[in-house]
C-alpha cells in the first residue's frame, strides 16, 4: 500500500526544513524529501542570519535535521521525480490522516498527491511544499566556477563583510551587472568593472555618471582568465593579454528556477529579471490548490533566513488549511 503522509517537503534546505518544523510540531506527519544539493553549499560560511552569523551551511542543516527529527518528521536523501494531482479522502478531525480514499472517511474532497521518488518509492499527501531551490549557473570563463564561494562571489551581502577593502572586479555579463558594480562600491572604494560579454554602447549615459560617481573603474575587454597563486584569486586576464590584479571577483549567475515539479502541476508562473518563478501569495500557496512553495523556489533574492520564514509561512497555513477542511467536512459544510 502507498503509504501516506499530510505533507510531503520537496527539498531539504532552510526552506523545507523550517516548515518542516512548524509541521512536525503541529503533529503532521510530514516527509521530506532531500536531494542534498543545497544553493550555498560551496560558501565556507553563512552569514546574515541572526544569532548564525557565520555558521557553516552544512552545519545549519545538520542542526535542522535534528530538530525535525525530534517531532518525527521523517527525511530521505532521495530526488522527487514525478507529482501527480488526484483525490484525497478528508477524515474526521482526530482520525489518521492516512485514510485511504472512501475508506473510513467523512467527505471525499479537495486534491491529494502522488509523489514518485528517484529511488522508486511512490507516497501520497494531502499536501506539497516545493522547496527545491535553484540553480546557479556560472559564466563560461575558465577556472571561475571552481572558485564560487570563495573569491568568486554573486552576493556582497554573502560575503562583502569579509572581503572589505579588497581589490575587487566585477565581471560584466549583461547591463545589469552595472548594478552589481555599483552595490559591492559599498565594501570596497577599488573596483574595476570588466564590460567583458557588455558593449560599451549598452551603457547608458546614466549608468557611466553612477559608476563614475561610485568611482568604478570601467575597463573594456573580454576575461579569458583568472589569474591565482596559493589557490587565491590574484588577478584576471583580458583577451588582449593584459592582466589586473584583483582578489575578488563579483560575477551574476544565472539562475535557473528548478519549477519542473510546478509546472507539471499546472502552477502558474510570472517572470522576473533572474527567471519565471512561480505565483504565490503571501503564504507561499502557488495557483495550484494544496501546493505551497518557499525559499528560492519563489524568487532568486531569498536569503537563507527569508527561506526559513517563508517554510514557516506555508507550514502554518497548510496547518490551518488541513484542519479547516476536515472541519468543513465533519460539520457537512
Ligand atoms: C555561494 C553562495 C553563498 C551564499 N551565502 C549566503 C549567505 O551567506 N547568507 C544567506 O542568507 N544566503 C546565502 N546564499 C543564498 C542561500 O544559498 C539561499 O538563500 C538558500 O540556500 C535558500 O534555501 P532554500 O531552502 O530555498 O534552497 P536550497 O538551500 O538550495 O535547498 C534546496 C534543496 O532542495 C533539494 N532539491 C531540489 N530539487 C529536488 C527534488 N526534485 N527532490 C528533492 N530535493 C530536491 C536540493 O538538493 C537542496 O538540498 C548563498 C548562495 C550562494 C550560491
Amino acid at each position: 500500500m502507498t503509504e501516506k503522509y499530510a505533507v510531503v517537503v520537496v527539498g531539504g534546505g532552510a526552506a523545507g526544513l523550517s516548515a518542516a518544523l512548524v509541521l512536525g510540531r503541529a503533529r503532521q506527519r510530514t516527509l521530506v524529501v532531500d536531494a542534498g544539493e543545497p544553493r550555498n553549499a560551496p560558501a565556507a560560511h553563512m552569514q546574515g542570519f541572526l544569532t548564525r552569523d557565520g555558521m557553516p551551511p552544512a552545519e545549519l542543516l545538520a542542526v535542522g535535521r535534528e530538530e525535525i527529527a525530534r517531532y518525527g518528521v521523517e527525511l530521505v536523501r532521495d530526488r522527487v521525480v514525478e507529482v501527480e494531482r488526484g483525490e484525497y479522502a478528508a477524515v474526521e478531525p482526530g482520525k489518521d490522516a492516512t485514510v485511504e480514499p472512501g475508506e473510513d472517511a467523512a467527505v471525499e474532497r479537495g486534491e491529494d498527491f502522488t509523489v514518485v521518488l528517484a529511488g522508486g518509492r511512490t507516497v501520497r499527501a494531502r499536501r506539497l511544499v516545493v522547496a527545491t531551490g535553484l540553480k546557479d549557473e556560472l559564466p563560461a570563463v575558465p577556472g571561475l566556477a571552481g572558485r564560487f564561494g570563495r573569491d568568486v562571489l554573486h552576493c556582497p551581502f554573502c560575503h562583502g563583510w569579509e572581503v572589505r577593502d579588497q581589490p575587487f572586479g566585477v565581471l560584466g555579463t549583461s547591463p545589469k551587472s552595472v548594478h552589481q558594480a555599483l552595490m559591492v562600491s559599498q565594501w570596497s572604494k577599488d573596483v574595476r568593472f570588466f564590460l567583458h560579454t557588455v558593449a560599451e554602447e549598452e551603457l547608458s549615459d546614466e549608468d557611466l555618471r553612477r559608476l563614475a560617481a561610485a568611482g568604478v573603474d570601467v575597463v573594456p575587454g573580454e576575461v579569458t582568465g583568472l589569474l591565482v597563486e596559493d589557490d587565491r584569486l590574484t588577478g584576471v586576464r583580458l583577451a588582449d593579454g593584459t592582466t589586473h590584479a584583483r582578489s575578488v571577483l563579483f560575477v551574476a549567475p544565472h539562475a535557473v528556477p528548478r519549477t519542473g515539479l510546478l509546472e507539471r502541476l499546472g502552477a502558474e508562473l510570472h517572470e522576473t529579471p533572474f527567471g519565471a518563478y512561480p505565483v504565490v501569495d503571501p503564504t507561499g500557496l502557488t495557483t495550484v490548490p494544496g501546493v505551497w512553495a518557499a525559499g528560492n523556489a519563489i524568487g532568486f533574492a531569498e536569503q537563507v533566513v527569508h527561506a526559513a520564514s517563508g517554510g514557516y509561512r506555508a507550514a502554518s497555513a497548510i496547518v490551518g488549511d488541513l484542519l479547516m477542511t476536515d472541519l468543513d467536512a465533519a460539520a457537512g459544510l
